[in-house]
């Protein structure tokens, strides 16, 4: 877990950011480091009560470690503790979130677009739903039933009409529905999900846009998950045709601290045209401007936020470009094969049960079961017993015939039935596979008398 090369590496480049500070005078602050010791022994206790995120069989929700260059370049940035609200806050960290807003823009195609660091996915969201209503107002926004869940609630907030578009039921945006809601005339924005926070599937852009079109109508991708798969090289063909057409949508929201190795409160908004920017005008009084170069602060809802992370994803870069081709790019290829490769172990297995075949790097899989209720309660018990085996899964609760789509022979006693879910995000989980499988089925041979399978 601990590398003491990383705090060599950190107190090296701490000594040099202090000779940039070398004609200050002196000044002593003070640092009882028992005090600061002792409470720091009682920290790492409560921390012990988390599970292994960092390890590759945690195979639950979606977390991955950062990278030792982001946590480095975080922890340095510390020590000055810069503000990228106003140049005056944080001069250096500001530049370096123009640089990343320009590299992340690349990655879809983008020259020049509007765009800045978030504290994560939702207030992104909010951002981009914030002026498709200033675009488009009174106008209805429509996005998935697979759609994160903070669309609704972000729609609420603004005060904009909100419908739930159907999925197929391999969690696409069903477009025939779709078409009917175009119809009422009343939509002013299409969000398209790319890669659903519950499977990791894409809604199909390419048709999406072409409704769109001529219309005026506006799309935005939430790709808080899938954005950085637009690197990839394995993507299988209908998933790079969506990303293929990325390039075309008004705005993007994509999650460095998902995929892109960095630690929690980094999200990213970008907008394809600049002058949008323009609603975001504000008349503070204490924003002060100590220069004509464009400050972030004008182009965020929120005030204060960390030049940190801003530091952590520009070392990122400079180590990992995010380009086509580069090794950042091959471990997301890394994750898209081990989502593959489990669907397929899964598959062949005749305990379980896989639905949709992954397009990232997301499988939900039923323990194989006579009836709904049963599949609930094995998935649940499976949770358990695996992770006293240190293997961590997630859970999912899903439509019942969003699994009967897949496993149409299981009676439906209920109307929802709980799954397992797994996230592969980590490059190293396709080498885990073997042993994440036998503590499955091993798990499974363990069931108890009540939801153990009769047969076996
Ligand atoms: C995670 C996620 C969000 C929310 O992002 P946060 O960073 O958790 O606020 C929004 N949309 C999608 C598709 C996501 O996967």
């Amino acid at each position: 877990m601990i590398n003491p090369a990383e705090l060599d590496v950190l107190r090296t480049a701490l000594e040099k950011l202090q000779t940039g500070f070398a004609d200050l005078p002196r000044f002593e602050s003070t640092f009882d480091a028992d005090a600061v010791s002792e409470v720091m022994q009682q920290v790492a206790v409560r921390m012990q009560d988390n599970y292994p995120y960092y390890h590759p069989l945690y195979a639950g929700q979606m977390l991955k470690p950062p990278h030792p260059v982001a946590r480095i370049a975080y922890a340095l940035s510390l020590w000055i503790n810069p503000n990228n609200h106003a140049l005056d806050g944080g001069r250096a960290s500001s530049a370096l979130e123009k640089e990343c807003i320009t590299e992340l823009g690349n990655m879809f195609g983008w020259d020049a677009p509007l765009g800045h660091l978030t504290g994560g996915g939702t207030m992104a969201n909010l951002e981009a739903l914030w002026i498709a209503r200033r675009l488009q107002p009174g106008k209805r926004i429509v996005a998935s039933d697979q759609s994160h869940y903070t669309h609704k609630r972000i729609c609420e907030v603004l005060g904009i009409p909100f419908t739930a578009v159907r999925c197929t039921p391999a969690g696409h945006m069903d477009l025939s529905h779709l078409d009917e809601l175009l119809d009422h005339g009343d939509v002013g924005t299409v969000v398209a999900t790319i890669g659903t926070t519950g499977f990791g599937v894409l809604d199909p852009l390419p048709d999406i846009l072409e409704r769109t079109g001529q219309s005026g109508i506006r799309v935005h991708a939430d790709a808080a998950y899938g954005g950085y798969f637009m690197l990839a090289s394995k993507l299988d063909e209908n998933a790079r045709a969506v990303f293929d057409r990325m390039s075309d949508v008004d705005s993007i929201v994509i999650d460095p601290h998902k995929h892109g190795l960095q630690p929690y409160g980094c999200g990213c908004v970008l907008f394809r045209d600049p002058t949008e920017g323009r609603y975001y005008k504000h008349d503070s009084p204490f924003t002060y401007f100590s220069s004509d170069e464009l400050h972030l602060g004008e182009i965020s809802l929120e005030c204060s936020r960390p030049g940190a992370s801003a530091v952590a994803l520009w070392a990122t870069h400079r180590l990992l470009p995010p380009v086509k081709g580069g090794d950042f790019a091959r471990d997301l290829d890394c994750s898209l094969q081990a989502g593959r490769e489990f669907w397929s172990r899964l598959d062949a297995s005749p305990s379980f049960r896989p639905l949709m075949r992954p397009e990232l790097d997301i499988v939900v899989y039923a323990v194989d079961s006579p009836d709904t209720a049963t599949a609930s309660a094995r998935a649940r018990e499976l949770f358990q017993l695996a992770a006293k085996d240190n293997l961590h899964l997630a859970l999912i609760e899903l439509p019942t015939d969003m699994l009967r789509a897949y496993v149409p022979e299981i009676r439906a006693t209920t109307d929802t039935v709980t799954c397992l879910r797994s996230v592969l995000m980590k490059p190293e989980h396709e080498e885990w596979l073997e042993p994440i499988m036998s503590i499955l089925e091993s798990g499974v041979s363990r069931l108890t008398e009540s939801t153990a399978p009769a047969s076996r």
